[in-house]
C-alpha cells in the first residue's frame, strides 16, 4: 500500500477539496453536547437506568484548557475509562503543555526533571518561569540570546501509543451527529477493548502533529470534517479530526468506519493534511512544507523519550523568565 501525504497550503489544497467541516467547537460560549434529559452512553450504550451520569463529561480533557466543552452521553464509567487514556494523551505532549500555558484542573501544567533538578511552570498564560538550583550545568535549556531562542533537549514522561490515539479518536467521536456515529461502531467497540495491534488497519494509528505557529491558543478548539460524496475519492478515509491547544495541533484519520473497510487492500490510500497544521520552511528560493507523523499503533508503553526543538522568546528577567511562541 502506499500513503500519500499531501501537503498544500495553499485554498484550493487537496484536503479542502476532498473534506468539507461538519462540526466546530470554539471557545466563545458554554456548550453541552446531547440530550439532557433522555441520557444515554454513546460508547457503552447504558442508559440512566443501567449506569450513573453524575460527572460532568468533559469533550476535550481539562488539561487542554477547556473549561466549556461537556456531554451528556458519556457515562460515569467510560468517564473514568477514558480519564485514564488521556493520562498518556497528556505525558505525549510533556514539556509542550508547559510551554502551552494552558489551565488544567491543577493550574498550569509543571515539568519536573528530577535528576537535572530544575521545575518549569507557567504563572500566566505565555509566561513561563524556570525554577533552577544549578543554571550553570543545565543543558536541557540552552539560550541563544543572539536569535532569541531557546533550545530544549528534555526527557518527556512515558505513554502508551494507542491510549493516546484512543483519546483523541474518543474526542471526534463525541462531535459526530447521531446519523453519522451509526457507521462507527466497530470503533466504538475498539474504543473499550484491550490495546491490540492490528496489522491491517496499521497504516491509520498516526497522528499528524505541529507544534509552535503564529497562534497560540489558551483553550482548545476542535473542527470535525467529512469527506465529500464524490467516486473519485473513495480512497480517503471517511472522517478527519483537527484539534488546536496552546501550542500544539493534531490532526488524526478516523479508523474503522464501515464504509471504509476497502481501504485496508487499497493500492494507495489518501491522507490531505489541513493547511494550518503545515510547516513552511523558506531555504533560499525553495520553500519545504512538512508535517510530523507519529506513529501511534503501539500498544506498550514508550519509556522516556528525548525530545530536542528550539522555541523563540522574550527575556524579561535574565534566566528566569521566558515568553514561548
Ligand atoms: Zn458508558
Amino acid at each position: 500500500m502506499e500513503v500519500k501525504i499531501s501537503l498544500n497550503k495553499k485554498k484550493d489544497s487537496l484536503f479542502f477539496r476532498a473534506y468539507h467541516r461538519v462540526n466546530s467547537i470554539i471557545p466563545d460560549k458554554r456548550i453541552v453536547l446531547g440530550d439532557s434529559i433522555k441520557k444515554i452512553c454513546r460508547f457503552c450504550g447504558k442508559g440512566s437506568n443501567e449506569t450513573k451520569f453524575k460527572m460532568k463529561a468533559h469533550v476535550m480533557p481539562e488539561f487542554m484548557g477547556n473549561k466549556y466543552c461537556f456531554s451528556n452521553f458519556e457515562c460515569d464509567s467510560c468517564n473514568s475509562y477514558f480519564g485514564e487514556l488521556e493520562d498518556s494523551l497528556s505525558n505525549f505532549a510533556g514539556i509542550l503543555n508547559t510551554l502551552s500555558t494552558v489551565k488544567g484542573k491543577k493550574g498550569y501544567s509543571k515539568f519536573k526533571d528530577n535528576t537535572e533538578k530544575y521545575e518549569l511552570f507557567a504563572d500566566d498564560f505565555r509566561k513561563i518561569i524556570m525554577r533552577d538550583e544549578n543554571p550553570e550545568k543545565n543543558e536541557s535549556f540552552v539560550i541563544d540570546e543572539k536569535s532569541n531562542r531557546m533550545n530544549i533537549n528534555v526527557m518527556q514522561p512515558g505513554y502508551i501509543p494507542q491510549d493516546v490515539y484512543k483519546s483523541l479518536v474518543k474526542i471526534a467521536l463525541c462531535m459526530m451527529n447521531e446519523s453519522d456515529i451509526r457507521d462507527y461502531q466497530r470503533t466504538l467497540d475498539w474504543l473499550k477493548e484491550p490495546n491490540m495491534k492490528d496489522e491491517e488497519f496499521d497504516f491509520m494509528f498516526h497522528v499528524f502533529r505541529k507544534v509552535g505557529g503564529e497562534k497560540m491558543f489558551p483553550h482548545p478548539m476542535a473542527f470535525l470534517y467529512r469527506k465529500l460524496n464524490n467516486p473519485s475519492l473513495r480512497n480517503f478515509p471517511s472522517h478527519t479530526f483537527v484539534i488546536y491547544y496552546g501550542i500544539i495541533q493534531y490532526q488524526i484519520f478516523i479508523p474503522y468506519c464501515q464504509n471504509d473497510f476497502h481501504l485496508k487492500s487499497a493500492e494507495t490510500v489518501h491522507f490531505p493534511i489541513e493547511n494550518f497544521l503545515i510547516t513552511e520552511v523558506i531555504k533560499g528560493n525553495v520553500t519545504e512544507y512538512g508535517i510530523d507523523r507519529i506513529y501511534l499503533g503501539g500498544i506498550d508503553k514508550v519509556k522516556s523519550e528525548r525530545i530536542k526543538f528550539s522555541t523563540g522568546f522574550k527575556l524579561e528577567e535574565k534566566k528566569t523568565a521566558t515568553n514561548s511562541r
